[in-house]
């Protein structure tokens, strides 16, 4: 695989200049042209020449301001773009990385009501602010437009509490969400509603019922790894269900590329080989409401540089750090990076060389101009038509696509269903990490598990749309 390559399919360099080496994503219409005029780079991307850093300390791209290293010392080390960009051309860099992810993979459309999964970190904060910044041009486009035909996509924001797992007093738990309100608040206009999303409200509206089963649940879960991944199975449920009740079209999450690095090796070390396509993908079509990554080209270390640039609040209070495997492959990846600013953007698109499942994509909508617009970007981005057949089922718990449906039928969900039938619904990986060994146990961590596993799990299996 050569980097040229792989710079055409995600469409990078957008610059308008025929000898700008910058690896900027400044322009996103003039991609095709400017990627013929330029030059082949080294399988680990770093240009030739000048390394990371450039030499005379000038901004590669506007050749005029000098780079963040040298003009804000604060920010100076470590990889990223800072060692090549100034102030203004790196955040136009990220924005149009952002942008281009959004625009090429039909992320979000006008009609479009996005929630933003928001921890307080500095993905989700700048996730959060790019998406508020691309409604607000499209606020000003509507007000500009005589017609005034095209709605402005609306966007909320999701906090996922999770303090029934991870306790933290009330006093801190009060002033963080009132940070977090208040940085929402900040971006109005247009208004956006803040969700805190309690986990336990993926059980019921009793949340003190929910609370006990939750906490149950989780701690049956003796494995170290095993409990840290059902929590973020259970994140996303959650924010599956607040985006589902109010209306939500797409769930948006601040996942970069560092994150995705990370989740490549973790993936690779359990075992979900098979399903590790399907969780690295711009799109992730497989849940209800449509997950997107409008970030996945982007190094955590340049959203923290960006968020400090911009003076974006960002809350860590709660904050976990990461235990077993988890744990030691993050302390890892971050050991690669630092030894070659590229490894973590090589280790994504080695990975993103797997076949990807069908559902990498937002179904297509049933009127004409929807598809001729789909058709158009499938050929100026090059993008293939669906090459893969859909999963047959996918893991209850966990919600990977199953290699095959484990000898069960679709038929095998009825009323009364038997915990090996559960268990049959469910991947290696979680068999092996999640699920308790002693069948007593197995059978009350079964009846434990929220409802929209098991209902999600057989809807998977009796409808094979894609
Ligand atoms: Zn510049
Ligand atoms: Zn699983």
């Amino acid at each position: 695989m050569t980097v040229k390559s792989e710079e055409k399919k995600t469409g990078k360099m957008a610059c308008n200049s025929a000898t700008c080496q910058s690896g900027c994503y400044g322009d996103e219409h003039s991609v095709d042209e400017d990627y013929q005029k330029r030059p082949p780079q080294p399988e680990d991307g770093v240009p030739p020449g000048g390394g990371n850093f450039n030499s005379d300390g000038l901004c590669i791209k506007c050749k005029v301001n000098e780079t963040i290293a040298t003009t804000h010392p604060a920010v100076s080390d470590g990889g990223g773009d800072r060692g090549r960009f100034c102030a203004d051309c790196f955040q136009s860099n990220l924005f149009g990385k952002f942008r281009f992810a959004v625009t090429s993979n039909a992320m979000i459309s006008s009609s479009d009501n996005v929630l933003v999964a928001f921890s307080g970190g500095p993905s989700s904060r700048l996730a959060l602010q790019f998406v508020h910044e691309m409604q607000q041009k499209a606020q000003k486009n509507l007000d500009a437009s005589r017609d005034r035909l095209l709605p402005v996509f609306g966007v909320g924001v999701a906090y996922i509490d999770e303090s029934t797992i991870y306790p933290a007093s009330s006093h801190d738990f009060d002033g963080t969400i009132n940070q977090m309100e208040l940085i929402v608040a900040s971006l109005a206009p247009p208004a956006k509603q803040f969700f805190v999303v309690p986990t336990q409200s993926i059980y019921s509206h009793d949340f003190a019922a929910g609370k006990d089963r939750l906490t149950e649940l989780v701690g049956a879960v003796s494995d170290i790894t095993g409990k840290e991944d059902l929590l973020v199975h259970l994140r996303m449920r959650s924010l599956q269900k607040v985006a589902l009740e109010n209306g939500y079209t797409k769930v948006v999450l601040g996942t970069c590329t560092s994150r995705i690095a990370c989740h490549v090796l973790e993936a690779t070390v359990k075992g979900q080989g098979f399903s590790l396509a399907a969780d690295i993908q711009y799109v992730d079509a497989r849940w209800k409401i449509p997950v997107v990554l409008p970030l996945r080209d982007c190094l955590s270390e340049d959203l923290n540089v960006c968020c400090i640039l911009d003076s974006l609040k960002t809350v860590e209070a709660f904050q976990q750090p990461r235990s077993g495997i988890n744990g030691l492959i993050s302390s890892f990846v971050k050991l690669l990076q630092e030894e070659n600013p590229s490894r973590e953007s090589t280790i994504v698109r080695t990975a993103g060389k797997l076949t990807p499942f069908c559902f990498k994509r937002i179904p297509e909508v049933g009127d004409s101009n929807g598809h001729l617009a789909s058709k158009r970007r499938q050929k100026k981005y090059n993008l293939k038509p669906s090459e893969s057949l859909p999963p047959e089922s996918y893991c209850l718990i966990c919600n990977s696509p199953l290699k095959k449906p484990n000898g069960t039928s679709s038929n095998c969900f009825r009323d009364g269903e038997t915990s090996s039938e559960i268990y049959a619904s469910t991947c290696s990986s979680c068999q092996y990490q999640i699920l308790p060994k002693d069948p007593t146990s197995l059978e009350n961590f079964l009846l434990l598990l929220p409802q929209s596993m098991t209902t999600m799990a057989k809807e998977a299996v009796t409808t094979k749309s894609c």
